[in-house]
């Protein structure tokens, strides 16, 4: 098998350990999380237009819309850039407090990076984000190396900027 081949299934290994990581450990805790990701706070949420207008429920055009954000009478947590938008400090629309869950959960609507939350493959490792309370360095680790092989070992680095994201890259081991 090539190295670019078995590059690629190891990745795709990745993302399942990540997703089932996620099905396993994350979401069952959600219901009782001190502080939970939907509320966009410290998380920032991206959207795309079509995703904005739906969630936001925007009668306008873009063209209307993108002016009155610019002009600063727009909803005052989203923000413009390069052709996306940024919601902070308010609760998500399409979130049910009262059943803390997502109601576009199973939905094309639902955000990538709410789905990436808290633990994403990336390039060949798993990023964990800590801001999630249920996120175990530990088990996630043990899960990771499990799913990897045992000719495979953790390597474990925080990202210098945002610390409390954290790599877990997989490397293989020294043969003798
Ligand atoms: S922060 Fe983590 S545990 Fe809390 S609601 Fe979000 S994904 Fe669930
Ligand atoms: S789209 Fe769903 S998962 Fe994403 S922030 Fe809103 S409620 Fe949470």
């Amino acid at each position: 098998m090539s190295r670019r081949e078995s590059r690629r299934l190891l990745a795709e290994g990745l993302t399942v350990a990540a997703a089932n990581y996620q099905v396993a450990v994350v979401i069952p805790h959600c219901a009782e999380c001190a502080k939970p990701c939907c509320r966009l706070d410290p998380l920032v949420l991206e959207l795309d237009w079509k995703q904005l207008k739906a969630l936001w429920q925007i009668k306008e055009s873009r063209t209307a819309f993108d002016r009155r954000i610019s002009s600063g009478k727009g909803p005052e947590e989203i923000r413009a850039r390069d052709g996306l938008y940024y919601v902070h400090r308010k609760v998500c629309p399409a979130y049910d407090e009262a059943h803390r869950s997502c109601r576009v959960y199973d939905r094309e609507l639902k955000p990538s990076g709410c789905t990436d939350f808290p633990v994403y493959q990336d390039r060949g490792s798993v990023v964990a984000d800590l801001r999630c309370e249920a996120v175990d360095l530990k088990v996630l680790t043990t899960w990771i190396a499990r799913s990897a092989g045992r000719e495979f070992r953790i390597v474990q680095s925080a990202n210098e900027e945002f610390p409390f994201l954290v790599s877990l890259s997989v490397r293989r081991m020294a043969t003798k």
